[in-house]
């Protein structure tokens, strides 16, 4: 049976294409992971996936006296010597949500940055046999090795809700906006001076996940198409703050009209749940799939 992701596919692969021809780096101390600089204090640096989840974005963003790492990945290799190779200032670890694909890194930083609704599984994940139910003791074919594996190692945990604004320096501000849905304390941030939303995976060019059960995880009230919905209402006033979407997985630079699009797609799931495009087979369990303009989302039914 096919997946929700199928009929993405074809434009995410014209992307990545068109990346890769305009030239690519790679660096000595992390050597699987692909950079690009996609503005003059932008890195958009994509790890590849050991087969949970697709390849992940993380990004950093250099302010004048800090520097933002959004999202550490699948914890494989030495991102921390990479971001160290890109910027001498100060790291600033803030994650887009829980989710491994994203933040199975952070074990090599201090501190990391997550909206409290998402906090609780953070902790959980200090647990090292829960980054080996995700991500697979390495295989002859795979492109990692065991030791590249980044050791499990507690860290800081800091939570943060709806409306925290990091300040880089000089002024220079990222404000925090509440996205739940596919997970509970799913966060996107505005750079307001490069007028970017890094979205997470709550808005991406490929179905947003709100499939599966959410029956006994933390803050599951808010794993939601309608705690969604509901926040979507309060980004729509501030999307004069950003001209482009910056997601976590699959096409950057992905137009903001995603962002209403996804408002009335969520309006027309809650509405009328039986109305789906097709269901597809998701990465757990059936999931019904539905799109409107830029914006698709595979739900079920308990999570709407
Ligand atoms: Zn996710």
């Amino acid at each position: 049976m096919a997946t929700v992701f199928d009929r993405f596919m074809p434009a995410s692969k014209e992307f990545f294409d068109k990346m890769r021809a305009n030239g690519v780096m790679h660096f000595d101390v992390d050597p699987t992971v692909e950079v690009w600089k996609m503005r003059d204090n932008v890195w958009s640096m994509l790890a590849p996936s050991p087969g949970m989840g697709g390849d992940a974005w993380m990004h950093l963003i250099v302010g004048p006296e800090k520097a933002m790492l959004i999202d550490t990945g699948f914890g494989i290799g030495n991102l921390r010597g990479l971001v160290e190779e890109l910027t001498d200032k100060p790291i600033v670890l803030v994650n887009t949500h829980f989710h491994g694909d994203h933040a199975f890194g952070n074990y090599q930083f201090e501190a990391a940055y997550i909206h409290k609704y998402d906090a609780p599984y953070l902790e959980d994940q200090m647990d090292p046999a829960a980054r080996a139910r995700m991500v697979p003791a390495a295989k002859p074919d795979s492109f990692y090795k065991d030791e590249d594996l980044v050791p499990v190692k507690p860290y800081e945990i800091i939570p943060i809700e709806e409306g925290y604004t990091f300040d880089l320096g000089g002024g220079y501000e990222m404000e925090v906006v509440h996205l739940p849905g596919h997970a509970p304390g799913g966060i996107g941030i505005i750079d307001k001076q490069n007028r970017i939303l890094f979205s997470g995976d709550a808005i991406v060019s490929t179905p947003t996940m709100i499939s599966g059960s959410a029956a006994g995880q933390h803050n599951s009230e808010f794993m939601t198409v309608t705690a969604f919905r509901d926040q979507l209402e309060k980004l729509v006033p501030k999307m004069d703050e950003f001209d482009v979407l910056y997601p976590g997985h699959a096409i950057l630079e992905y137009p903001k009209a995603a962002v209403t699009d996804m408002l009335e797609l969520c309006n027309q799931i809650i509405a009328d749940p039986d109305s789906q495009d097709e269901v597809s087979e998701s990465m757990r369990g059936m999931a019904k799939l539905k799109v409107v303009g830029l914006a698709s989302i595979a739900y079920s039914d308990e999570r709407i």
